[in-house]
């Protein structure tokens, strides 16, 4: 290996790109002072990444840039190359020539490359590392710098050693292994410092998990328990509620009948009583025709008395004939006014009976009248219940939806916050759905109902933060600048638009503010809306699937094909409560204006039932007028077939005493005596019946009014049973009010979902004391801290994972130590191997050169190999050992010069550079410099900055550096006959 060339441009003086190719033996740069042939040193120097101002002869790292001289201007760059001859492989490198190449901007940045492969310094330093062409190699010595290898400290002199021994590359490699340790212990100080820190959390975390989640396990078994306990409770009231209704009904149906009941003993009384007084009246007529009768018997007996006397004298045959004839004449009249009253009598007859019949009717109707009123009012108080109900939960959704109650509370908490800008709102508020597509849209937006729409994801940053420093929750947020549009392709929209069930792509069906556009075309633009599931299914199959379908009533067919139906979750958010809210105070309305014509229809009830009661009477007292005049014509036609037979009688009488005498007249009286005797005989048993009668009817009078006495009461005790039920009808009402109340409010359910899912397993008193003493366990946990369970798992794993990575840590630090020592017996061998070769070749050299004399080196602290510095002792010949820095200046550079020769022969190398190092020499000594050399030539190429004459003679080559141009060097040639010392 030897250095082929130096390529510079622009480095220091070389302003021009010169490239000097050097041969492989002793190479001579020549040139008058400032030429910049130590420039070429310095551009060797740099290239192999000396970093020392100092080294390099300047203040600042961009100095070394051309920076101009009067006739150029300054650069900003500057480049070397340094080619390597690589032929023999020297160079752990597959390549036979190597070149290394470093440029500097003026902005202090340096780039290095590798074989025109852009590489790191590291790269460079580590390919040359002890190939003895490293910066810290003893080849390069720049001018006046021979002398300080005499002067330096003895621990810096080592240095040259060590690059010798080809420690450097496992000094290197310590130094690395100590930096790993350096940060192995900074790592490990950390890790212990945090797992202390976290030992100290942990325990508390531990115990307040162990809180949190005996209180979640109590919760559950309350939640169980009591949703349970609530299912049944409701459950039972329903029950009971159904059956009392039931008896209700029957008590009011027997109430109707019995009300009816009544109203027909007070009539059947009233018409008794009439009866009795007719009874009445007809006994006190036939009391006065009983006196009446027995008057005539006196006078038919007075009468007999006188025909008795009368028998003594003629009779007046005239006057009983003109009698006869009035006699006659009666008959007749009375028999005409009894057949025309007979023919009265049937009339009323009938009209009585078409009376009882229009009473039976009107009867029935009341009947039916008053059973549809109890229906009526059944009804309304059915309607009544469920406003209550209904009312209850409008208000609960209005409430929910005014103070955003279903938004979730991150959000809320976002929104609530002043500090935090950038908020607009979340989907499900800022979108209006017409009501006939609020399933749909609401199933398709799904969970980003609750998403929050922001101005930037900027905003989004500091709102996650905000949560997640207060540990209130998480949520999802839109911002306006990130979230881009999808859509329908339009190939698809004109093909399903042409299939039957197609209704329309999502985002269509809705309208929100413009600026909403893109946000709302992501959660909705892709989406299709179909009538129905068959629809749906033709449709997914027509497009392959590629777009999520959606039907009216909530059902999907997913991209891909598969479907997600079944019944629809009333679960919270802001679309399903307004549709909710829309649908209950369309059926209160609805239930509102039922009632409205409930109501009519119970006052239209009630008005035909007073009419029909009206009628009922107006009926019953036209029958019992009809009823009392007929039994009025009757007696009267009683009375006149009873006057009839008593003219028949007399005229009998009269003409027996016109056709017979006295004797006639006596019988006839006889027989008028004995029937007025039966007559009376007759009223008297008549009125006997009568007064039977009377009392009869009196009696079933006072049984009536027992009986109407009995149902009044038992009506009372009916009503009294009604209203009880009524009353419990209304706590249980509001008993099952507060269940649902609590149910909602509590567990966030309605009853038909609790009812699906929870059944209660246990008796009911128990399940009461349990939720009691659940109850009060809850109480009892303190301040409990459901975030504590993740975060101590969280805290915990993070403590396990310190623990191990410590552990990881404390290997690796052993496997470092491992190294470390291994390292240094490896440099401590090879160092003290190479130092005693040295030594004694220093002392030959030595020798050689001075022609006698002695030289030595010693360790300063043979004891501690890897720090000992090295001390040179040199006496030339003739003179007594002295200090070094006695020897003259010639003296020590030769003993310098010993030890590079020195060291070439323990380790050669594969070029040397020299900055007129034999500057101090004699020509003898130049002489025996040259010649040993010489020695070295086809070992070691020699690069020689020299001024003198002798040495150049040496050189198989010279390369002149001149600056003709003022400020810049050039490369000329040189002939050794051009040279003037
Ligand atoms: P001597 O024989 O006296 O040792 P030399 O040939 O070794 O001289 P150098 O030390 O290599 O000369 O060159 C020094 C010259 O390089 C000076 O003239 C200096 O002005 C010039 N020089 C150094 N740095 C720059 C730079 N960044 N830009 C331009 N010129 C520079």
């Amino acid at each position: 290996m030897y250095l082929k060339s130096i390529k510079a441009y622009g480095f220091k003086s070389f302003a021009d790109k010169t490239e000097i190719n050097f041969e492989k033996n002793i190479n001579g740069i020549v040139g008058p002072n400032g030429s910049g042939k130590s420039n070429v040193v310095d551009a060797v120097r740099w290239v192999l990444g000396e970093q020392s101002l100092k080294s390099l002869r300047g203040d600042t790292s961009t100095d070394i840039i051309f920076s101009g001289s009067k006739s150029r201007k300054a650069l900003n760059s500057a480049s070397v190359t340094l080619t390597f001859d690589n032929s023999d492989m020297s160079l752990p490198i597959n390549f036979e020539e190597v070149s290394v190449k470093r440029v500097m901007y003026r902005t202090g940045e340096s780039e290095y490359f590798l074989n025109n492969e852009k590489c790191r310094l590291k790269d460079i330093t580590n390919l040359l590392t002890d190939s003895g062409a490293d910066k810290e190699a003893f080849n390069i010595i720049s001018q006046g710098k021979i002398d300080e290898i005499l002067s330096t400290k003895p621990s810096d002199r080592r240095v040259i050693f060590e690059s010798a021994a080809g420690i450097l590359k496992y000094k290197k490699r310590k130094e690395d292994a100590i930096k790993k340790l350096g940060r192995t212990d900074n790592n490990m100080d950390r890790v212990n410092d945090i797992i202390a820190e976290l030992s100290t959390n942990l325990e508390p975390l531990r115990r307040q998990k162990e809180d949190a989640l005996k209180y979640l396990e109590l919760k559950k078994k309350l939640k169980d328990i009591e949703i349970s306990l609530i299912v049944y409770d409701i459950s039972n009231y329903n029950n009971e509620t159904n059956s009392l209704k039931e008896r209700l009904d029957i008590l009011n149906d027997e109430l109707a009948n019995l009300s009816s009941n009544s109203a027909s003993y007070d009539v059947d009384i009233l018409t008794k009583k009439d009866e009795i007084k007719k009874i009445e009246e007809s006994i006190s007529d036939k009391q006065n025709l009983f006196v009446e009768l027995t008057k005539n018997i006196e006078k038919i007996n007075s009468n007999m008395k006188v025909l008795n006397e009368r028998k003594k004298y003629n009779k007046d045959d005239d006057k009983v004939l003109n009698n006869i004839l009035l006699l006659k004449e009666n008959i007749l009249k009375t028999e005409n006014i009894i057949n025309n009253k007979k023919v009265e009598l049937d009339s009323l007859k009938e009209n009585i009976d078409s009376l009882s019949n229009t009473i039976n009717n009107y009867e029935k109707e009341l009947k039916n009248l008053l059973s549809k009123k109890n229906k009526i009012s059944n009804d309304i108080d059915s309607n009544n219940h469920k406003l209550t109900n209904l009312k209850y939960r409008i208000d609960y959704l209005k409430d929910n939806i005014n103070n955003d109650k279903s938004i979730p509370n991150s959000i809320r908490k976002i929104m609530d916050n002043p500090r935090l800008k950038g908020y607009h709102n979340i989907i499900g508020k800022l979108i209006s759905i017409p009501d006939e597509y609020n399933t749909c849209i609401s199933i398709a937006l799904g969970g980003s109902t609750n998403y929050l729409v922001i101005d930037s994801s900027k905003d989004a940053r500091v709102m996650v933060n905000y949560l997640k420093d207060n540990k209130l929750g998480r949520a999802t947020f839109y911002p306006l600048d990130v979230i881009k549009s999808k859509t329908v392709d339009n190939d698809t929209k004109e093909k399903v638009s042409k299939l039957s069930g197609y209704v329309g792509v999502a985002s269509d069906l809705v309208s929100y503010d413009d600026i909403y556009r893109d946000i709302m075309l992501n959660r909705l633009g892709n989406i299709i809306v179909a009538d129905n599931i068959e629809n749906a299914n033709n449709i997914g199959k027509e497009i392959n699937n590629k777009y999520r379908i959606v039907t009216l009533d909530g059902q999907v067919v997913n991209v891909g094909g598969s479907i997600t139906g079944g019944s629809i979750n009333m679960g919270n958010n802001i679309i399903k409560e307004k549709q909710e809210l829309n649908n209950s105070e369309f059926e209160y309305q609805d239930i509102v204006s039922k009632n409205k014509r409930l109501d009519s229809d119970l006052k239209d009830v009630n008005k035909n039932v007073e009419e029909c009661q009206n009628l009922i009477y107006q009926y019953k007292q036209n029958s019992f007028e009809k009823r009392d005049e007929y039994n009025k014509i009757n007696d009267f036609i009683k009375e006149h077939k009873a006057s009839l037979e008593d003219l028949n009688r007399e005229l009998k009488d009269l003409e027996a005493i016109n056709n017979d005498n006295t004797d006639k007249e006596s019988e006839m009286l006889l027989n008028t005596y004995y029937a007025a005797i039966n007559n009376r005989d007759n009223l008297a048993s008549e009125i006997t019946n009568l007064k039977n009668k009377k009392d009869n009817i009196n009696d079933s009078i006072i049984e009536i009014e027992e009986l109407s006495k009995q149902s009044n009461i038992y009506i009372k005790n009916k009503e009294a049973e009604a209203s009880k039920i009524e009353l419990r009808l209304n706590t249980i009402g509001i008993k099952m009010d507060q269940l649902l109340m609590d149910l909602n409010e509590e567990y966030n359910m309605t009853y038909s979902a609790a009812s699906e899912r929870y059944v209660l397993d246990i008796d009911s008193d128990d399940a009461r004391n349990k939720v009691i003493n659940l109850k009060t366990n809850i109480r009892n946990i303190n301040n409990v801290n459901v975030g504590a369970i993740e975060e101590f798992d969280r805290i915990n794993e993070r403590y396990n994972f310190l623990t191990k990575q410590k552990e990881d840590l404390e290997n690796a630090k052993n496997t470092l130590l491992e190294i470390v020592d291994e390292l240094d017996s490896v440099m401590k061998d090879k160092f003290i191997k190479t130092f005693e070769e040295i030594r004694q070749e220093f002392k030959k050299v030595f020798v050689d050169m001075f022609k006698g004399g002695e030289a030595e080196l010693i360790l300063t602290e043979p004891d501690n190999i890897l720090e000992t510095g090295i001390e040179i002792q040199a006496v030339p010949t003739g003179k007594k050992l002295k200090s070094l820095s006695l020897l003259s200046g010639g003296e020590k550079t030769f003993t310098a010069i010993s030890l590079l020769f020195a060291i070439l022969n323990v380790r050669p190398v594969p070029f040397c550079l020299l900055d007129e190092v034999e500057a101090a020499l004699d020509d003898a000594n130049v002489e025996s410099f040259g010649n040993y050399l010489y020695k070295y030539r086809d070992k070691t190429q020699f690069i020689l900055i020299t001024h003198k004459k002798k040495t150049m003679e040496f050189a198989d080559v010279l390369y002149g550096i001149t600056m003709q141009e003022s400020g810049v060097s050039k490369l000329v040639s040189v002939r050794l006959d051009d040279i003037n010392e």
